[in-house]
């Protein structure tokens, strides 16, 4: 059979409001042209991240009903750890109230200023959290990374020969652990192979580094290697899961992405002194270690949910979305980021619109257009979101300028897909007449939730 069908029904629906261009206009201007600060009501197709924002299933819902809210060792606690264990094969388990409360307490106990992270990519909040405590968040990302019309099977690899030059000049004493983002969400949701992973875990074993996985996409990882890896085509998904994670000396979790939950995540490691100053901190910061921040319902959810993420059914449905969207705007000739990613299409918003300089924000000027044309939210990943401002106030650009409409899960049917093509086609043939946009007001950190916008006219 051709057809890739949603592996699911419908049985419980949430309406949207379809909205007119002139209000959408009005919205955005009372939104200082920042998407984050939107009413979420006023965008049709909402695309502004796959972060906690799924359909959970029949199995799922059953299972809140079974949380045990006791305080402390819940049987809630135990179907997810005993989850997270048999996936991850980790010692310790942490759960935490999502991804970057597990990289703050890493981040807080384990580095000092000073120090360096290596990461294919670091996402925001790791870098963010990372920087917090005076460390650097270094990106070393496989050449290929940086040429987005590329059409190779693992862009989101680490470049191992930087990893072992960085740990030459910085020396290894400086570096308290390395990390891999799989798949690599600031690259495009592209995926990492396992030779890939194991050649940097020969790297740091030499140095005595440890590896730490941020695993937020970990089961999309898995499919793309068993779909494009030697080897891995008759492997289960959670074999392949298990492999990755048996490089690792511990990970990093968001269970907002393939933990098919609205909220959660977890920090895990071996080591047995980093678990004792985990537990302390996330005491002290999240929760009691067997709740950390999480009702027992949720941890229920998201025991379910990391299985549900490797089901192979579910991932080929989710990819051939991505990959529908994506042929359709191949078709017209409208630059993305190839091939497609594991959580969303990326727009080249470089190329999409030549005539804006990296520095007047092509990635917003497309966001922007994208909203008034159709309602639909995405979000730059560029300048604004990675570009720095340096001691004299200079702005420097983003290396790429990327739009990412990222798929929330099992949430969009096929017509959404089809309606997303024609906004973007809409804009495609409007481009010419598209501006740029300067910043107005930002905060210190994390810029791109809370700045505000002014066109540039001329
Ligand atoms: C979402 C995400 C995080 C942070 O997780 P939150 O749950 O949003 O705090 C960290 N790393 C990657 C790769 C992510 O996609």
């Amino acid at each position: 059979m051709k057809n890739i069908i949603e592996p699911f029904r419908i049985k419980m629906t949430e309406p949207l409001k379809l909205t007119q261009p002139e209000q959408r206009l009005d919205a955005l201007h009372n939104a200082h042209h920042n998407v984050f600060l939107l009413d979420a009501e006023d965008c049709c197709i909402d695309l502004l991240t796959d972060s906690g924002t799924g359909a959970m299933s029949t199995q799922q819902w059953a299972a809140l009903m079974l949380g045990d809210e006791s305080y402390a060792g819940s049987r809630s606690w135990k179907k997810f750890e005993q989850t997270v264990k048999e996936i991850t094969g980790f010692k310790h388990i942490f759960p935490t109230h999502q991804g970057r409360a597990a990289e703050s307490i890493l981040a807080q106990t384990q580095l000092k200023p000073g120090d360096v992270v290596p990461n294919n990519s670091h996402f925001d909040t790791t870098r963010a959290n990372v920087e917090f405590v005076g460390a650097e968040a270094l990106n070393l990302p496989c050449k290929e990374a940086m040429e987005p019309a590329l059409e190779v099977p693992f862009k989101g690899n680490m470049d191992v020969d930087a990893l072992e030059r960085c740990i030459q000049e910085r020396g290894a004493e400086n570096i308290p652990f390395c990390m891999v983002t799989i798949t690599n969400n600031t690259g495009g949701g592209q995926p990492v192979s396992l030779d890939n992973i194991r050649e940097i875990k020969q790297v740091l074993e030499k140095h005595q580094i440890p590896l730490i996985i941020d695993a937020c996409r970990f089961a999309e990882n898995a499919y793309f290697i068993h779909e494009r890896e030697s080897g891995y085509d008759n492997k289960p998904l959670l074999d392949i899961a298990q492999e990755i994670f048996s490089y690792a000396d511990g990970a990093t979790m968001s269970c907002k992405k393939d933990g098919l939950a609205n909220i959660g995540g977890f920090l895990a490691c071996n080591d047995d002194g980093w678990a004792e100053a985990f537990r302390n901190l996330l005491i002290l910061r999240e929760g009691f270690h067997t709740y950390g921040g999480l009702a027992g319902r949720d941890l229920e959810v998201i025991a379910v949910g990391l299985k549900e993420a490797l089901e192979l059914d579910y991932q080929k449905y989710r990819h051939a979305t991505v990959e529908y969207l994506s042929q359709k705007l191949l078709k017209k000739n409208i630059p993305l980021v190839r091939p497609a990613g594991g959580h969303a299409v990326f727009l080249d918003a470089k190329a999409f619109l030549p005539h804006i300089a990296p520095l007047e924000l092509p990635g917003i000027a497309l966001v922007n257009a994208l909203y008034i044309e159709g309602g639909v939210r995405a979000v730059e990943l560029g300048t604004v979101m990675f570009g720095r401002r340096d001691e004299n106030g200079l702005e420097h650009p983003a290396s790429l300028e990327l739009v990412r409409l990222a798929f929330p899960r099992r949430v969009y049917t096929q017509s959404h897909f089809d309606y997303l093509a024609e906004v973007i086609e809409n804009v495609w043939q409007q481009r010419d007449r598209l501006k740029g946009y300067k910043i107005l007001h930002q905060p210190k950190l994390l810029r791109h939730f809370t700045c505000s916008f002014s066109l540039i006219e001329s």
